[in-house]
């Protein structure tokens, strides 16, 4: 149980991987137990504490206990994909329960709950959760079971209330989720201002580069449905590979640094962009003309991400050529890497997208920010004959 809250800040746990060393050799980076299966002592006790690799593998250990201490959280668990941690909280419902899901979130969780979970019989219902009243109004006392928040949301970077809608479930006996992704536990902790889990796709920021999948979960505290997520995991298998775990845990160390700086460079887009001819509109919670700009100081106290939107004048057919006239920005799919990425998201959503054909979604690298900002200038210019 990973409940050692450290007396050291974020920032300087990731950078040292927790500060752990291997007591065997000294190595100041911890070893990747690769093995599937673990001894066990003659007397037929499992002292190690370990058995078999689907269960657990000591290599996660380091990376579960950074993820608590990043979030405040008691416990972590490791998957293999952010979607494998967020399906595990709605597999650990049972039938029958009444979920409240929000109307904008990432897509393939989207589809998942109103495909999947639906014919499994959950009853999920889509909800504006950036509306606290509408969240009010759509729970049912004794049948609600769960809500699940992301925010800042996919694609158009909206806030969620975490602390009132936090409130609001303790009053009505409903647990609460967060998909907290796109804020890293560097911006913003859910846990601390009332969730009970929270959900990262490592995939993403936290890992940093592009190549690693996984996902993690971290608990306010333990619980029956806590060791029932455990027992999914361990159940269903969706592990993370050790190789991946510690690999994430490199990833993880320029956590902060990364995470600033696109913060920094998505702020000097946003305002640029937001005063361009080609640009109908910024989707960015740092801009003051945000409608929840108040609520992001609040709630994202470290910086106001590295993800925007921007909605190109001409419609669909300028975005797509914007996009293809850049030069750095890198075409493709996913977020939160060093490099950065442009994408046309209403494509990649396909037929019923609730996203604007003219969106392109912006994930901010680490590169240098004018030499981006320039990029998409000239890109626009191309696309519009300009
Ligand atoms: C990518 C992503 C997921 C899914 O994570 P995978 O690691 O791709 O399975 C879930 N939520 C958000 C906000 C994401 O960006």
């Amino acid at each position: 149980m990973a409940n050692s809250k450290s007396p050291w800040s974020g920032q300087t746990l990731t950078a040292q991987g927790l500060g752990l060393t291997d007591d065997k050799t000294g190595a100041v980076v911890l070893p990747t137990y690769a093995a599937t299966t673990y001894l066990r002592d003659a007397d037929n006790q499992y002292r190690s504490g370990h058995v078999y690799s689907r269960d657990d593998n000591p290599t996660y250990k380091p990376v579960e206990r950074l993820l608590a201490e990043l979030d405040q959280g008691q416990d972590a668990l490791l998957f293999g994909s952010g979607m494998a941690a967020a399906v595990a909280v709605f597999q650990a419902l049972k039938p029958g329960d009444h979920v409240i899901a929000p109307k904008v979130m990432y897509w393939s969780l989207r589809n998942w709950l109103l495909g999947f979970a639906k014919e499994w019989g959950l009853d999920i219902e889509l909800v504006d959760c950036t509306n606290v009243e509408a969240v009010e109004a759509a729970i049912r006392p004794g049948e609600t079971r769960l809500v699940w928040l992301e925010t800042p949301a996919n694609p158009m970077w909206t806030l969620s209330d975490v602390a009132a809608i936090a409130t609001l479930c303790k009053r009505n006996d409903v647990l609460l989720a967060v998909d907290s992704t796109c804020a890293t536990p560097v911006l913003s902790k859910p846990l601390t201002l009332g969730a009970d889990i929270v959900m990262h796709s490592a995939t993403k920021y936290l890992n940093g580069h592009s190549d690693v999948i996984a996902g993690a979960l971290i608990c306010a505290g333990d619980s029956p449905f806590w060791q029932r997520i455990r027992s999914i995991r361990r159940g269903g298998g969706a592990v993370l590979s050790p190789q991946d775990a510690n690999q994430l845990l490199r990833g993880m160390r320029t956590l902060y640094i990364r995470v600033r700086q696109s913060c920094e460079t998505a702020m000097l887009l946003a305002t640029t962009l937001n005063n361009h001819p080609l640009v109908s509109k910024v989707h960015y919670p740092g801009l003051t003309s945000a409608a929840d700009h108040e609520l992001a100081k609040q709630q994202m106290p470290g910086g106001f991400g590295g993800m925007l939107s921007i909605q190109v004048a001409g419609g669909e057919h300028s975005a797509i050529k914007t996009a293809a006239h850049t030069r750095l920005w890198k075409r493709a799919t996913s977020l939160g890497g060093v490099e950065s990425l442009i994408e046309h998201r209403a494509s990649i959503e396909g037929e019923n997208t609730p996203v604007p054909l003219d969106l392109l979604r912006l994930s901010t690298g680490i590169e240098d920010a004018q030499e981006l900002l320039n990029d998409l200038q000239q890109a626009l210019e191309k696309a519009h004959d300009v």
